[in-house]
């Protein structure tokens, strides 16, 4: 071996030596490429104009899903994104789910229009003691409107309680008839669910188990994963004063 050969030879096996201790360091990238990991994007309210923590401005949200559609994002059902976790299989190319929480009538009024136009899928997950209680929350017949147009409703609880502070028959009772009311007025199995406050602990998981739900989303920040427990998914929170750039970074796959 010619001696600079032999140098390049050892630098090599030096490099890659040092690139299996780096290696674990960038390991959530390495999820990202591999298509082990996933953004799930959880909103709230869609307001006309204002902005508030919890409240994305129309224009905004607009943004973001255009941004979402220019750039060939897949946005999943959570069907289709169980059926990936179950057979630990890697999620589509670029993929992303859109959520919302509570059921606030602005995702009618503000959100659906843009998802309709754009062609993208999302899930709402909805308090159902608040709906047909007033202006400031979905009725019945908007949530029926949205099923039937790939806006997939899920439950949020009856009363959105923080589960983990109620008896135990509190809590399968705010569980299981939010589930049986979603399941009568949309004639479909309600199998998702969002915890409120993202409060849960090992009692909570029992119960929404035993209710029959098969998965369920935290307020976690951070992707999730094929070895996330189906019961602890962690979310991406959209906040009302987030720049675009922001936005951008948090959806990047690497
Ligand atoms: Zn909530």
């Amino acid at each position: 071996m010619k001696k600079s050969s032999k140098t390049f030879f050892i630098t090599f096996l030096l490099l890659l030596s040092l690139m299996s201790i780096i290696r674990p360091v960038f390991s959530k990238e390495i999820n990202k490429n591999g298509r082990q990991a996933i953004p799930v994007l959880m909103y709230h309210s869609i307001t006309e104009d204002s902005r508030k923590i919890f409240s994305v401005n129309k224009k905004d949200f607009y943004n973001q899903m255009k941004y979402l559609k220019d750039n060939g994002f897949n946005t999943l059902s959570l069907d289709e994104v169980y059926e990936h976790m179950i057979n630990k299989k890697p999620f589509p190319e670029k993929s992303a789910v859109i959520t919302f929480d509570d059921g606030y009538k602005d995702n009618y009024d503000n959100a659906y229009p843009i998802l309709k136009e754009l062609g993208l899928k999302a899930t709402i997950f909805v308090v159902t003691g608040n709906v047909d209680e007033g202006s400031y929350y979905l009725s019945s017949e908007e949530i029926k409107k949205l099923q039937r147009d790939n806006i997939d409703i899920q439950s949020h609880t009856v009363n959105h309680l923080k589960l983990s502070k109620l008896t135990q028959n509190q809590r399968i009772k705010e569980l299981s008839d939010s589930k049986e009311y979603l399941e009568k007025l949309l004639n479909k199995k309600v199998k998702y669910m969002a915890y409120p406050y993202g409060k849960y602990n090992e009692n909570v998981i029992q119960d929404v188990m035993e209710a029959g739900y098969k998965m369920a989303f935290t307020t976690n920040q951070g992707w999730m994963n094929l070895d996330q427990g189906m019961y602890s998914l962690k979310r991406v929170i959209v906040g009302g004063h987030m720049r675009m750039g922001t936005f951008k970074k948090l959806v990047k796959f690497d």
